[in-house]
C-alpha cells in the first residue's frame, strides 16, 4: 500500500476543530491513507470496534428471552431508538424506525404509503435525487401501481446546470393538488446543493391536496443521507414528515438506516415489513392480527441489533470527538444528548468541512481544463466536489489518484439523472468528499493529485 510521508501526516488544527485529536481515534490516520471518499462512507473510530467486542460477551436477541443478557441486550437497542430521536431533536423514540440503510427506509415508506395513493395523484421529486430517492417512486408510478390500474405520475423538478440550485419555480409549478407526495433530498451527494428545505415545505402545505382526515397539503420526506453527517438535522423546525439517513455515512459500521417520520403517519401507516415482534403480544388470530406498539410495530423479525446499538453509540461519540463539551464523556454515559450539544457538535463540522471544501474548490478552480459541478465556493453545499477535465477520463483519474494514496471516487455516485441532464457522457465524474477527521494537509495533498494526475494524463492519455 501507498504511504505517506511521514512529514506530512500531521493536520494543522483549524479554528472551528481540532483535526489532529479527532484522527487520534482511528486506524486509518496511521496508514497514511487519504480518506476522501467520505460522502460513500466514514471510517469507524476505535471505540466502536471495542464496543462490538464488549457487547458479544453479553450476546443475546432483543424482545426474545427472560436472561439477563437478553434483557440488557433489549435495554440498549431500545435506547438506541432514543439516541436516533435525540439526535434528530424527534419528539420521542415512537418516530423512529431502523431499516439496512437509506435506500431501504426510503423503500419502507414507498411500500406503506403504496395503497394510500389515488389514481390520478401524483409524486413530485427532482433531478438531483440519489437513485435511492428516485427509483423507488419510478417504480411504485410504473411498475407496480399500474398493475392495480391507478395512474400516479411521477414529476422532476429540474435544476440549473450552471449553479447546481434545486429550480424552485419548477418545483412550485410540479406541485399541484394532486402531489401527495414531495421527496427531496437534502443535499446532493453530486452536485453538493443544499434544497431550502423550509421554502420546500411551504410549498408541499400549500398544494391543496385533501388528506383523508380532512386536512390539506402534501408529505415532505427528505433524503438525508449527505445531510446528517455534516449538519444540525431538527426534524421538529423542518416539519418533515418523513427524513431517511445512513449510519456508516457517519462514524459507524455498515448495515443501519435510520428513518424518521412523524407519529400520526406511523400510528396510521401499514408497516412494510409484516412478522414476528411486530405484532401485539397474543394478538394474532387466523383473521384477525393487532400490531405492535410504536417503535416496535415497524421492527418486524430480529433486528440488526449490535449494529443498531453501535450506531447509536458511533452518534453518542460525536460529541467527545469533537470536543463540544469537555466535562461529560457523552459515549459512556446514558443521558440523553441534549439538542443544543448536538447542534453544536455538527455545527462544527459542519464548519470545518465547509472549510476544507471551498479550499479545495479554489485549489480546484485553478487546474487547466477542470470544471466542478454545483453551487460555487462560498454557498452552502455538501462537502464535497465533483468535477471533470477536459479530455481526461474521470475512471482514470480516480484510479491514478489511488495509486497516490488518495481515495476518489469515479462514477456517476447514483446520481444518474443529473449526470445525463448534464449532458455528461460517460455519465461519470470524479468525486472528493471530506469527513470531520480530513485535515488541510489531506485536502492539499488530494488537490495537488489532481493536478499532477491531471497533467500526466492530458501528456499520456492512455495510461491507466
Ligand atoms: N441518498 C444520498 C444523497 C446518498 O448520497 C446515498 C449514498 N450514496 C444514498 C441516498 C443511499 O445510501 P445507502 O446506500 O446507504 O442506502
Amino acid at each position: 500500500m501507498w504511504t505517506r510521508p511521514r512529514d506530512q501526516q500531521v493536520g494543522l488544527p483549524t479554528h472551528t476543530l481540532d483535526v489532529d485529536r479527532v484522527r487520534s481515534h482511528f486506524d486509518f490516520a496511521d496508514l497514511g491513507r487519504v480518506v476522501t471518499n467520505n460522502a460513500a462512507s466514514t471510517q469507524p473510530p476505535r471505540e466502536l470496534a471495542a464496543l462490538l467486542v464488549t457487547l458479544t460477551k453479553g450476546y443475546e436477541n432483543v424482545h426474545r428471552g427472560q436472561s439477563i443478557a437478553s434483557q440488557q441486550t433489549t435495554e440498549l437497542f431500545e435506547a438506541s431508538y432514543d439516541t436516533f430521536a435525540q439526535w434528530l431533536n424527534a419528539p420521542s423514540r415512537r418516530t423512529i424506525a431502523t431499516y439496512r440503510n437509506t435506500t431501504e427506509a426510503i423503500n419502507a415508506v414507498m411500500y406503506s404509503l403504496l395503497t394510500d395513493f389515488r389514481d390520478g395523484d401524483n409524486v413530485v421529486t427532482t433531478m438531483l435525487e440519489h437513485n435511492s430517492d428516485f427509483v423507488p417512486w419510478y417504480g411504485m408510478c410504473r411498475e407496480i401501481l399500474p398493475r392495480f390500474g391507478r395512474h400516479v405520475e411521477c414529476r422532476l423538478a429540474r435544476f440549473d446546470h450552471r449553479t447546481g440550485e434545486l429550480d424552485l419555480d419548477h418545483l412550485a409549478e410540479l406541485v399541484d393538488h394532486r402531489t401527495k407526495l414531495v421527496c427531496v433530498t437534502g443535499a446532493s451527494n453530486f452536485l453538493g446543493t443544499k434544497p431550502p428545505l423550509t421554502l420546500i415545505r411551504a410549498i408541499a402545505d400549500g398544494s391543496g391536496y385533501r388528506r383523508d382526515d380532512g386536512s390539506s397539503g402534501s408529505l415532505l420526506l427528505v433524503d438525508a443521507a449527505q445531510l446528517v453527517p455534516s449538519s444540525y438535522v431538527d426534524v421538529q423546525r423542518l416539519d418533515v414528515d418523513y427524513l431517511a439517513f445512513s449510519c456508516h455515512k457517519v462514524l459507524a459500521p455498515f448495515g443501519v438506516g435510520i428513518l424518521y417520520a412523524k407519529e400520526r403517519l406511523l400510528a396510521q401507516a401499514r408497516p412494510f415489513l409484516y412478522g414476528g415482534d411486530m405484532i401485539a403480544t397474543g394478538r394474532v388470530a387466523p383473521d384477525r392480527v393487532e400490531y405492535n406498539d410504536l417503535p416496535w410495530k415497524y421492527a418486524a423479525g430480529t433486528p440488526n441489533i449490535l449494529g443498531v446499538i453501535v450506531s447509536a453509540y458511533a452518534l453518542r461519540l460525536l460529541p467527545d470527538l469533537v470536543g463540544v463539551d469537555g466535562s461529560t464523556r457523552w459515549f459512556t454515559s446514558t443521558a440523553p444528548l441534549p439538542a443544543p450539544l448536538v447542534a453544536e457538535t455538527m455545527n462544527r463540522v459542519g464548519r470545518h468541512t465547509a472549510e476544507l471544501t471551498d479550499l479545495a474548490l479554489c485549489e480546484a478552480m485553478s487546474i487547466d481544463g477542470l470544471s466542478c459541478y454545483g453551487p460555487a465556493a462560498g454557498l452552502p453545499r455538501s462537502p464535497l466536489l465533483a468535477f471533470n477535465v477536459a479530455g481526461v477520463d474521470p475512471f482514470a483519474l480516480a484510479e491514478n489518484l489511488g495509486r497516490l494514496g488518495v481515495e476518489a471516487r469515479a462514477g456517476c455516485h447514483c446520481a444518474t439523472l443529473a449526470h445525463r441532464d448534464l449532458g455528461l457522457d460517460p455519465p461519470a465524474s470524479c468525486r472528493l468528499s471530506f469527513a470531520l477527521y480530513n485535515s488541510r494537509d489531506d485536502m492539499t495533498y488530494a488537490m495537488d493529485a489532481v493536478r499532477r494526475v491531471t497533467d500526466q494524463l492530458r501528456r499520456r492519455p492512455g495510461l491507466t
